[in-house]
């Protein structure tokens, strides 16, 4: 699989935390702030899932001297969920312990860990007000799960969704997708806790910049994310237009998974990628 790695690496800062930190320095030095993220997932013995943890320590050590915050994204499975749940939570909680003036977040995977992925961020929250949580706007119950998240005062990244997912538990078209997420979006920008829209949807983003100067919402109330080498001509013009713009980084060895979401992205496929890449490449796409 390693023909993939030139590919991989428009998605990737690197396979360690030197050479992310390089990415995350220059991303910053540009205007932007980063969400880093360990690659892993699904690990399966309790080894594999305290190096995960270590290496975020890691990651919080060599940041203590940074003058700007990170967000840490992490996954509950790279954590142990499939392995135990109190050492998942107990992994977690180290991290949290480390962040000092950082924020963590939970990313969601599959929505077989749905539920669970709740619960450890509410029961975690309590004790760390530093935790976030990202939601999928692909899922029929995000609507509920992120009204309890508003509630609970836990910061929300919303998302499409990247996973594969039957009819009974997720929209299937990309219009309905594309729908409910601008409607949950409107609700995370007038009740959320510091939220985050993740999305490279031009369409989207259109809407919600119009909804923020309609609502007259503070530019620096709410983040804009957008994924490490996605559409960097939107993340610019975003950035020029006064918002908030964070990068989320992943790197590490294991990005195949990761880079196998990316280049599945719905329909899209190379071709799509390198169609993409001509766009930003030529400065084709404009913002109202
Ligand atoms: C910061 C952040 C965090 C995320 N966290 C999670 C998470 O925790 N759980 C989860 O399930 N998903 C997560 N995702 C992935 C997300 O769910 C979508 O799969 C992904 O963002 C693509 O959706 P989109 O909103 O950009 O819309 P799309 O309709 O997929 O894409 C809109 C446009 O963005 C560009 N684009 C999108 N993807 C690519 C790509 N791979 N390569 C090149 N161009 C592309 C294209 O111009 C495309 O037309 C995250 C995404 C972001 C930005």
């Amino acid at each position: 699989m390693n023909v993939l790695y030139p590919l991989a690496k428009r998605y990737i800062a690197g396979e360690d935390l030197p050479t992310a930190l390089r990415s995350i320095k220059f991303l910053n030095q540009s205007g932007y702030l980063s969400s880093i993220d360990v690659l892993g997932e699904n690990t399966t013995n309790p080894l594999q899932a305290e190096s995960a943890m270590g290496e975020y320590i890691q990651i919080l050590k060599q940041a203590e001297a940074f003058p700007f915050p990170l967000d840490l994204s992490l996954k509950v499975t790279q954590m142990g969920l499939d392995i135990d749940r109190d050492l998942c939570k107990k992994n977690i909680e180290e991290i949290l312990n480390s962040a000092n003036q950082h924020t963590v977040r939970l990313d969601m995977e599959g929505s077989d860990y749905t539920q669970r992925t709740l619960d450890l961020c509410i029961e975690l929250h309590k004790t760390h007000k530093r935790l976030g949580q990202a939601v999928q706007a692909y899922l029929h119950r995000t609507q509920q799960d992120m009204e309890e998240l508003i509630h609970q005062g836990i910061s929300v990244r919303l998302c499409k969704g990247a996973y594969k997912e039957p009819p009974e538990r997720a929209l299937q078209s990309m219009d309905d997708v594309q729908e409910n997420f601008k409607r949950l979006s409107f609700t995370l920008l007038k009740e959320g806790f510091i939220p985050a829209i993740a999305t490279h949807d031009e369409y989207l983003i259109q809407e919600i910049l119009n909804f923020a100067k309609r609502e007259k919402i503070d530019a620096r109330s709410f983040y804009f994310e957008m994924l490490y080498g996605v559409a960097r001509d939107l993340q610019k013009l975003l950035l020029d237009k006064g918002f908030q713009v964070r990068i989320y980084v992943p790197y590490g060895k294991s990005w195949l998974p990761y880079t196998l979401r990316r280049l599945a992205e719905r329909k899209e496929n190379i071709l799509f990628v390198l169609g993409n890449l001509f766009k930003e490449t030529f400065g084709l796409r404009k913002l109202h």
